[in-house]
């Protein structure tokens, strides 16, 4: 956007406390000088209760798909059959697939039992359990599938590395859980590990997510910016805000290369709407990331850093107010005004904020690596049964003579753990069993994995699920039984 030129934005004040600290926010961010042209829309509960599935009408998503742009607050989580969040919505319709949540302490001013938390959490958006792909198959077993993908991965780790060398930070950390999801988790670190090569300058390692998580929870210092996969980052950027004690003082951006969206990380509270006493803190730093999205770095400076003056000098909300920290205690639009006040300085004691004026968005720079096509061969099937007519042997006696010609019965297993051949008498099986068939002569066809499942068929077994197996460039892309 050429210099003066105001930016457009889209923008739903939400639920509960919602309109009151989006008043006060646009209210700072004109004082501020940033440049910005405004059109609203309607979200959430009033949309749900008409029948909008997703809380936001045509209209709406037309004028985020216009814009590009859209500062959204809190919305109340519709208890409507069939209602979507509008968060998933968002970020499955407008492609978002970076959600950047920096957990920050503002230590002395805000109480924390970790004051030199300064972290940035880099979660995957779209993929891995949240794709959302369930089901039942058994009465004993349901089974949700977690799909990683080399580009969906690839443009995630690159955004981290991207947002750690536009914001002069030094280390990333992956966090996985490659020791026991081989081939997907695995994946995830081959293509980090491949990326950190193309930033020398930036510091990367890899924690097993369970004691990264242990130690983000007890010594976040040591962490600079994380990236992950969706469930994990889920969990990890609550442990990271919430460790700063400020949970109410996080903003959160959803990027995709085509739109973004920016929310505070708090709900609507409704407890305390109307009251003009909400925290409007998140959506400003919300806001102010938005800003840096659009180039407007000089204003969202400007605003940081009279804000955190403004903590400095305790200036707080009640949520935040404690005593013999805080000097006074303040409703929404007073804090909003102290922050004004403030316009023009920077603070004491807390690190100046600064960010460059004519940034582009980052994700216009985010690459992708062509698809790496692989010599495939089908060298097997995998044949799920749901089954409860007896135990191991007695199913391998069914399953052996239906192998034909082109297959060998491998091994059998329930619940992953091999229990035919030479299984353990003391494994407890249910009722989904995995035979597992390799080809003979190296190699099936989709034809032979037709005849042998019509034999499972003509022998009057419930095969509930088929995978094949494959090798790509001569390497085995399926796990041990
Ligand atoms: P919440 O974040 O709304 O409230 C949790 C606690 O924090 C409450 O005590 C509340 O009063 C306080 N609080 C939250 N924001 C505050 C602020 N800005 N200033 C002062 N105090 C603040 O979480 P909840 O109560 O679990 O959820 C309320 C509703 O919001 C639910 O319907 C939930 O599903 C929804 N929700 C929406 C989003 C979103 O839109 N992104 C996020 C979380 C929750």
């Amino acid at each position: 956007m050429p210099n003066g030129v105001p930016t457009p934005i889209t923008i739903a004040c939400g639920d509960g406390i919602g309109p009151e600290v989006m008043d006060a926010v646009l209210m700072m961010l004109a004082v501020a000088g940033a440049k910005l042209e405004v059109e609203e829309v309607q979200a959430g509960e009033a949309l749900y209760k008409r029948g909008v599935l997703t809380g936001l009408d045509p209209a709406g998503w037309d004028s985020i798909r216009k814009t590009r742009v859209f500062l959204k607050g809190p919305i109340t989580t519709p208890q409507i059959p069939g209602a979507k969040s509008l968060n998933v919505a968002a970020r499955a319709r407008l492609g978002l697939y970076a959600n950047v949540r920096p957990c920050m302490s503002f230590h002395p001013y805000v109480r924390t039992r970790h004051p030199r938390t300064d972290v940035v959490i880099v979660r995957e958006n779209e993929e891995d359990l949240y794709a959302g792909i369930e089901h039942r198959q058994t009465d004993d077993v349901i089974q949700s599938v977690k799909l990683i993908s080399r580009p969906g991965s690839e443009r995630i780790i690159r955004y981290a590395f991207e947002h750690a060398r536009a914001n002069h930070r030094r280390k990333v950390t992956a966090f996985v859980k490659d020791n026991i999801m081989k081939l997907t988790d695995g994946l995830f670190l081959r293509i980090f590990q491949e990326i950190a090569a193309e930033y020398p300058e930036i510091k990367a390692d890899h924690l097993i997510v369970d004691i990264g998580a242990a130690r983000l929870a007890d010594q976040p210092e040591r962490f600079d910016v994380i990236v992950t996969l969706n469930l994990y980052g889920d969990i990890i950027s609550d442990i990271a805000a919430q460790i700063t004690g400020s949970v109410g003082l996080a903003g959160s951006a959803n990027i995709g290369s085509q739109c973004a969206m920016f929310e505070a990380l708090h709900g609507s509270a409704p407890m305390i709407a109307g009251q003009g006493i909400a925290n409007p803190s998140g959506l400003l730093m919300a806001a102010i990331m938005m800003l840096v999205h659009i180039g407007q770095g000089e204003p969202a400076a400007k605003l940081h850093n009279a804000w955190l003056k403004t903590i400095e000098d305790g200036v707080h909300t009640a949520d935040v107010f404690s005593r013999g920290v805080s000097r006074y205690r303040v409703g929404t639009r007073q804090f909003a005004e102290a922050v004004m006040e403030r316009l023009g300085q920077v603070p004491q004691t807390l690190p100046v904020v600064g960010y460059a004026s004519d940034r582009p968005a980052l994700d216009t720079g985010i690459r992708i690596s062509p698809r790496l096509v692989a010599a495939k061969d089908l060298v097997g099937v995998d044949v799920f049964l749901h089954w409860s007519a007896g135990g191991p042997d007695d199913l391998a006696a069914l399953a052996l003579p239906l192998a034909g010609d082109a297959f060998e019965l491998a091994s059998i297993s329930n619940r992953s753990q091999k229990v035919w051949p030479d299984g353990h008498a003391d494994i407890f099986c249910t009722d989904h069993w995995r035979c597992r068939f390799m080809a003979r002569n190296g190699t099936v066809t989709h034809a032979d994995i037709v005849g042998l499942l019509s034999r499972f068929a003509a022998a009057g077994l419930d095969f509930i699920q088929t995978e094949n197996l494959c090798n790509f460039d001569g390497k085995s892309g399926f796990s041990a039984a």
